[in-house]
């Protein structure tokens, strides 16, 4: 397979990736995407040229050998395609459910300027799927430093982060506010895009690494970042507990029964099961007809939900058009496929309610675009007298989250912006001094990718403060040396 010419690898067209039907999908809660078999594996490994100056790989905000993987798996050697992965990714068999390659490493692939990219994504997710099954050994225990470091939260930022740091011999422990670890991996992503086995399985093998992860702790509460630095003698500390605040539109008949944001309805769902109502204790509202606003992969994750519940029409509403929508393409595809219904340039302007206080429908406002604004996209401006209502019995706002001020309002000396969101310098280091922060909390609102591309860049470099004693930058010190 290796021995093909390029000539060759061009003429072999992009595998696709099996997908459970849609009108079956739509009635349940499994998996979408079926995953590569070990034949469409090989044969879009075969694809990749092996370019010697490889965009794909600085497209990747992890910086996989993408080259060295997809070889290793043209060759059929898959226990040496997990090796090359994990090394630079501890998550695999989540990006490659969940990240948007299509924006990342597949956009700035070769093959993307004459047809169709290789399917990097959907190859990390075979490797690391076979890699679950038969590698329990993918690691050499490092030789410990002594020293210790706390990790924040335990979404994409915090796990990534830890397993550098326990790469490298360093004692982490993650602090995670829920019961369970995974942060929005196992609170926002629905079962159907991401199944919570996998985040379980891929938690597990970063405690095989060393990890040890405490739950029901609140930063901010049950401690405060000084105490933990201070008191429990952690030597660093990254900061990646997220931006869960959910962001409200501020109409009337918010507080309407029935209203939700999509963090609340979200975490019902997935975090509690509320789907398996009966089996679980967490209940979710459930109606024959939900809207939901927003045009992110949130909105999207909510809408596809609600239809999976039984709602009928599930409708998606956006201010913007469908070219704007922030959303994955293929989450937008598969949404409209199971019978989601789009109404875009419109814009919730109340909730309706009913006698008895429970959303009876809400009314909206057409849009038009105007001049850009300053992210660039055209501006969506109100047509006025074109109101009009959409009766439902649930309304789900999917418009953004924000900081929470809990960690940050308890941690003198931490800058944050006019958002809340904490201040970090190009080393990912605060203003405190061994206090360091990514993801959400930084970003105010990214992907899964880029908080995870935080957290090993922020890895890097506490382990440099840790060892040199400073962050790189030469401004910070590190006192206590175990
Ligand atoms: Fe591409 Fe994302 Fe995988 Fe990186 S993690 S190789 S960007 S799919
Ligand atoms: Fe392969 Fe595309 Fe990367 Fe080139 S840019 S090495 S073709 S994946």
């Amino acid at each position: 397979m290796a021995a093909l010419k390029p000539s060759e690898r061009m003429k072999i067209p992009r595998q696709p990736m099996p997908e459970q039907e849609p009108a079956q999908r739509a009635a349940n809660f499994q998996e979408v995407n079926c995953g590569y078999s070990a034949e469409a594996a090989s044969t879009e490994a075969c694809r990749c040229l092996q370019c010697k100056d490889a965009k794909c790989v600085g497209g990747c905000p992890v910086n996989i050998d993408i080259p060295g993987f997809v070889d290793a798996l043209a060759d059929g050697d898959l226990s040496r395609a997990a090796d090359i992965l994990f090394a630079d990714n501890v998550l695999p068999g989540i990006t490659g459910r969940v990240c948007p390659q299509e924006t990342q490493c597949e956009a700035v692939c070769v093959r993307a300027k004459k047809g169709t990219p290789v399917g990097i994504g959907y190859m990390e997710r075979f490797v690391a799927d076979w890699a679950r099954q038969h590698r329990k050994d993918l690691f050499e225990p490092p030789t410990p430093t002594g020293f210790r470091v706390a990790v924040v939260g335990s979404g994409p930022g915090g796990l990534t982060c830890a397993g550098e740091l326990a790469k490298r011999g360093h004692a982490v422990t993650v602090f995670e506010a829920l019961h369970i670890p995974g942060g929005v991996l196992v609170y926002g992503i629905p079962e159907f895009r991401l199944p919570k086995a996998i985040v379980h399985a891929e938690v597990e093998t970063l405690r095989r690494r060393g990890v040890e992860i405490v739950t029901d702790v609140v930063i901010g509460q049950t401690y405060t970042i000084h105490e933990l630095m201070k008191g429990e003698g952690y030597h660093a500390v990254f900061v990646a507990n997220g931006a869960g605040l959910p962001v409200f539109q501020g109409i009337p008949g918010e507080n309407l029964k029935g209203v939700y944001s999509a963090n609340e309805f979200l975490t019902r769902v997935n975090l509690m099961g509320a789907y398996r109502f009966g089996e679980t204790d967490t209940p979710v509202i459930k109606a024959s007809q939900i809207v939901v606003v927003g045009g992110g992969n949130t909105a999207m994750d909510s809408v596809r939900t609600a239809r999976r519940l039984g709602a009928s029409p599930a409708t998606l509403v956006y201010r913007r058009s469908r070219e704007e929508m922030p959303a994955r393409v293929e989450e937008v595809k598969h949404a409209e496929e199971e019978g989601v219904v789009f109404r875009m340039l419109c814009n919730p302007l109340e909730v309706l309610g009913d006698d008895k206080g429970w959303v009876s429908g809400v009314r909206c406002i057409r849009m038009e675009l105007g001049d850009p604004d300053a992210s660039g996209r055209r501006r969506p401006v109100p047509i006025p007298g074109s109101e009009f209502e959409i009766p439902c019995q649930v309304f789900i706002e999917a418009i953004g989250t924000k900081a929470n001020p809990l960690l940050t309002q308890t941690t003198p000396g931490l800058q944050t912006n006019k958002w809340g969101n904490i201040v970090v310098d190009d080393n990912n280091m605060t203003s405190i001094p061994g206090v360091f922060a990514g993801g959400d909390i930084v970003r105010g609102g990214a992907t899964v990718i880029l908080a995870m591309g935080d957290g090993k860049h922020a890895a890097a470099a506490i382990h440099q403060y840790l060892t040199t004693g400073c962050s790189g930058n030469g401004r910070a010190k590190l006192n206590a040396v175990p």
